[in-house]
Protein backbone atom coordinates (compact mmCIF):
# COMPACT_ATOMS: atom_id res chain seq x y z
CA UNK A 1 0.00 0.00 0.00
CA UNK A 2 1.31 3.23 -1.01
CA UNK A 3 -0.06 6.65 0.23
CA UNK A 4 0.73 10.31 -0.62
CA UNK A 5 2.53 13.10 0.58
CA UNK A 6 0.48 16.18 -0.55
CA UNK A 7 1.76 19.49 -1.61
CA UNK A 8 -0.70 21.98 -1.10
CA UNK A 9 -0.50 24.99 -3.29
CA UNK A 10 -2.97 27.34 -2.46
CA UNK A 11 -6.70 26.13 -2.98
CA UNK A 12 -5.21 22.77 -5.45
CA UNK A 13 -3.86 19.67 -4.54
CA UNK A 14 -1.00 18.42 -7.06
CA UNK A 15 1.80 16.17 -6.48
CA UNK A 16 4.39 17.75 -9.07
CA UNK A 17 3.67 20.20 -11.13
CA UNK A 18 6.95 22.02 -12.35
CA UNK A 19 9.32 20.59 -15.22
CA UNK A 20 11.82 18.18 -14.60
CA UNK A 21 14.72 16.39 -16.01
CA UNK A 22 13.78 12.72 -15.31
CA UNK A 23 17.26 11.26 -14.39
CA UNK A 24 18.35 9.88 -11.51
CA UNK A 25 21.04 12.34 -11.30
CA UNK A 26 19.01 15.44 -11.48
CA UNK A 27 15.73 14.34 -10.34
CA UNK A 28 14.84 17.21 -8.12
CA UNK A 29 11.59 19.69 -8.80
CA UNK A 30 11.55 23.19 -6.89
CA UNK A 31 8.67 24.83 -6.51
CA UNK A 32 7.13 26.67 -9.32
CA UNK A 33 7.86 29.64 -9.21
CA UNK A 34 11.11 28.87 -7.53
CA UNK A 35 11.34 30.79 -3.65
CA UNK A 36 13.11 30.35 -1.24
CA UNK A 37 13.35 31.94 2.28
CA UNK A 38 15.49 35.00 2.38
CA UNK A 39 15.72 35.26 6.67
CA UNK A 40 17.20 32.11 7.25
CA UNK A 41 17.55 30.08 9.49
CA UNK A 42 13.84 29.78 9.66
CA UNK A 43 12.67 29.05 12.48
CA UNK A 44 10.03 26.11 12.80
CA UNK A 45 7.94 25.53 14.89
CA UNK A 46 5.69 22.83 16.40
CA UNK A 47 3.56 21.86 19.61
CA UNK A 48 5.68 19.54 21.74
CA UNK A 49 2.37 18.27 23.59
CA UNK A 50 -0.20 17.35 21.22
CA UNK A 51 -0.82 14.10 20.91
CA UNK A 52 -0.61 12.28 17.33
CA UNK A 53 -3.17 9.33 18.99
CA UNK A 54 -2.43 6.72 16.14
CA UNK A 55 1.42 6.55 17.68
CA UNK A 56 1.47 4.06 20.62
CA UNK A 57 5.16 3.87 21.54
CA UNK A 58 4.03 5.28 24.78
CA UNK A 59 4.05 9.28 25.03
CA UNK A 60 2.20 9.69 21.46
CA UNK A 61 4.92 10.02 19.86
CA UNK A 62 6.01 12.65 21.56
CA UNK A 63 9.68 12.21 22.01
CA UNK A 64 9.56 10.79 18.75
CA UNK A 65 8.24 13.58 17.20
CA UNK A 66 10.27 16.10 18.48
CA UNK A 67 13.33 13.82 17.77
CA UNK A 68 12.28 13.63 13.95
CA UNK A 69 11.71 17.14 13.90
CA UNK A 70 15.74 18.19 15.50
CA UNK A 71 16.99 15.51 13.23
CA UNK A 72 15.25 16.76 10.20
CA UNK A 73 16.50 20.14 10.69
CA UNK A 74 20.33 18.67 10.78
CA UNK A 75 19.62 16.61 7.83
CA UNK A 76 18.39 19.62 5.80
CA UNK A 77 21.20 22.11 7.60
CA UNK A 78 23.68 19.28 6.84
CA UNK A 79 22.83 19.26 3.21
CA UNK A 80 25.36 21.78 2.04
CA UNK A 81 23.65 25.00 1.88
CA UNK A 82 24.79 26.25 5.25
CA UNK A 83 22.18 26.47 8.39
CA UNK A 84 18.52 26.85 6.53
CA UNK A 85 16.21 25.92 9.18
CA UNK A 86 15.95 25.61 13.23
CA UNK A 87 13.13 24.07 15.33
CA UNK A 88 11.46 25.27 18.64
CA UNK A 89 8.95 24.11 20.87
CA UNK A 90 5.92 26.33 21.00
CA UNK A 91 2.38 25.60 22.42
CA UNK A 92 0.29 26.98 19.45
CA UNK A 93 -1.17 26.11 16.25
CA UNK A 94 -0.51 26.73 13.19
CA UNK A 95 -1.95 30.27 11.62
CA UNK A 96 -1.70 30.55 8.03
CA UNK A 97 0.04 33.26 6.66
CA UNK A 98 1.48 34.59 9.90
CA UNK A 99 4.64 33.85 9.16
CA UNK A 100 5.63 31.47 11.45
CA UNK A 101 6.07 27.78 9.74
CA UNK A 102 4.38 25.60 12.22
CA UNK A 103 3.88 21.78 11.96
CA UNK A 104 0.45 20.87 13.21
CA UNK A 105 -0.23 17.09 14.07
CA UNK A 106 -3.97 17.15 13.55
CA UNK A 107 -6.04 18.84 10.66
CA UNK A 108 -9.03 20.83 11.85
CA UNK A 109 -9.74 22.05 8.07
CA UNK A 110 -9.27 18.73 6.44
CA UNK A 111 -6.33 19.82 4.08
CA UNK A 112 -5.11 16.01 3.96
CA UNK A 113 -7.58 13.45 3.71
CA UNK A 114 -7.66 10.34 1.50
CA UNK A 115 -4.37 8.50 0.32
CA UNK A 116 -2.62 12.14 1.89
CA UNK A 117 -0.22 11.53 4.82
CA UNK A 118 0.79 15.29 5.14
CA UNK A 119 0.56 18.64 3.75
CA UNK A 120 2.52 21.61 3.18
CA UNK A 121 0.87 24.73 2.60
CA UNK A 122 3.34 26.61 0.29
CA UNK A 123 1.25 29.41 -1.00
CA UNK A 124 2.55 32.16 1.11
CA UNK A 125 5.09 34.19 -1.18
CA UNK A 126 6.00 36.90 -2.64
CA UNK A 127 7.68 39.05 -5.14
CA UNK A 128 10.99 40.70 -4.07
CA UNK A 129 13.23 42.62 -6.61
CA UNK A 130 12.19 40.67 -9.10
CA UNK A 131 12.44 36.59 -7.24
CA UNK A 132 10.11 35.07 -5.09
CA UNK A 133 10.42 34.81 -1.16
CA UNK A 134 8.66 32.78 1.08
CA UNK A 135 6.37 34.06 3.35
CA UNK A 136 5.00 31.21 5.05
CA UNK A 137 4.18 27.29 5.18
CA UNK A 138 2.13 25.46 7.56
CA UNK A 139 2.24 21.48 7.69
CA UNK A 140 -0.67 19.61 8.77
CA UNK A 141 -0.79 15.74 8.94
CA UNK A 142 -3.72 13.65 8.61
CA UNK A 143 -6.06 12.77 11.08
CA UNK A 144 -6.87 9.30 9.34
CA UNK A 145 -3.29 7.46 8.98
CA UNK A 146 -2.31 5.29 11.68
CA UNK A 147 1.29 6.54 12.08
CA UNK A 148 4.74 4.46 13.98
CA UNK A 149 7.72 5.95 14.72
CA UNK A 150 11.43 4.14 14.82
CA UNK A 151 10.94 4.45 18.48
CA UNK A 152 7.71 2.10 18.22
CA UNK A 153 8.83 0.16 15.89
CA UNK A 154 12.71 -0.01 15.56
CA UNK A 155 12.44 -2.77 12.77
CA UNK A 156 9.96 -2.54 10.10
CA UNK A 157 9.14 -6.02 10.12
CA UNK A 158 7.60 -5.22 13.31
CA UNK A 159 5.43 -2.35 12.22
CA UNK A 160 1.56 -3.27 11.87
CA UNK A 161 -0.83 -3.20 8.46
CA UNK A 162 -1.08 -0.07 7.18
CA UNK A 163 1.13 1.83 9.49
CA UNK A 164 3.55 4.46 8.43
CA UNK A 165 6.48 5.67 10.12
CA UNK A 166 6.61 9.53 10.34
CA UNK A 167 10.16 10.11 10.47
CA UNK A 168 10.38 9.87 6.97
CA UNK A 169 7.28 12.25 6.74
CA UNK A 170 7.91 14.80 8.66
CA UNK A 171 11.39 14.77 6.15
CA UNK A 172 9.43 15.19 3.21
CA UNK A 173 7.74 18.24 4.40
CA UNK A 174 10.25 20.02 5.71
CA UNK A 175 11.73 19.82 2.33
CA UNK A 176 8.22 21.96 0.92
CA UNK A 177 8.71 24.25 3.63
CA UNK A 178 12.08 25.17 2.72
CA UNK A 179 10.82 25.10 -1.61
CA UNK A 180 11.35 21.81 -3.06
CA UNK A 181 8.65 20.48 -5.19
CA UNK A 182 8.33 16.52 -5.23
CA UNK A 183 11.01 14.67 -7.04
CA UNK A 184 11.47 11.97 -10.00
CA UNK A 185 13.93 9.86 -8.15
CA UNK A 186 12.15 6.92 -6.51
CA UNK A 187 15.11 7.00 -3.45
CA UNK A 188 14.67 10.34 -2.81
CA UNK A 189 12.83 11.93 0.55
CA UNK A 190 11.07 14.50 -1.99
CA UNK A 191 9.54 11.42 -3.88
CA UNK A 192 6.13 12.06 -3.72
CA UNK A 193 4.69 8.91 -1.93
CA UNK A 194 5.90 6.37 0.52
CA UNK A 195 4.78 3.02 1.39
CA UNK A 196 3.72 1.52 4.88
CA UNK A 197 6.61 -0.18 7.35
CA UNK A 198 8.92 1.92 4.83
CA UNK A 199 11.50 3.67 7.38
CA UNK A 200 13.88 4.66 4.68
CA UNK A 201 12.35 7.79 3.46
CA UNK A 202 14.18 10.45 6.59
CA UNK A 203 17.68 9.30 5.01
CA UNK A 204 18.08 12.57 2.37
CA UNK A 205 19.17 11.28 -0.97
CA UNK A 206 22.32 12.60 -3.21
CA UNK A 207 18.96 13.81 -4.87
CA UNK A 208 17.27 16.26 -2.38
CA UNK A 209 20.55 17.95 -1.18
CA UNK A 210 20.98 18.30 -5.15
CA UNK A 211 17.93 20.24 -5.00
CA UNK A 212 18.23 22.10 -2.01
CA UNK A 213 21.83 23.09 -2.92
CA UNK A 214 20.27 24.57 -6.31
CA UNK A 215 17.98 26.61 -4.25
CA UNK A 216 20.33 28.06 -1.60
ZN1 LIG B 1 5.01 16.09 -0.83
Amino acid sequence: MIRKLTLFLGAVVVAGTSLFVATDADAYVLLTPNRKWYQTPVLLEFNSLAPETSITDGDYGRTAIADAIFDSVNGWNGAGSGQLIDATIVPRNAVQGDGRPTIQFNDPRNYCTGACLAVTLTGYWHNRNGTEEIDDADIYFSEDTRFTTEREDPNPNRCSWQEFYIEGVIQHEVGHLLGLDHSNNAQATMYYAVGMCDDTMDELASDDQNGINALY
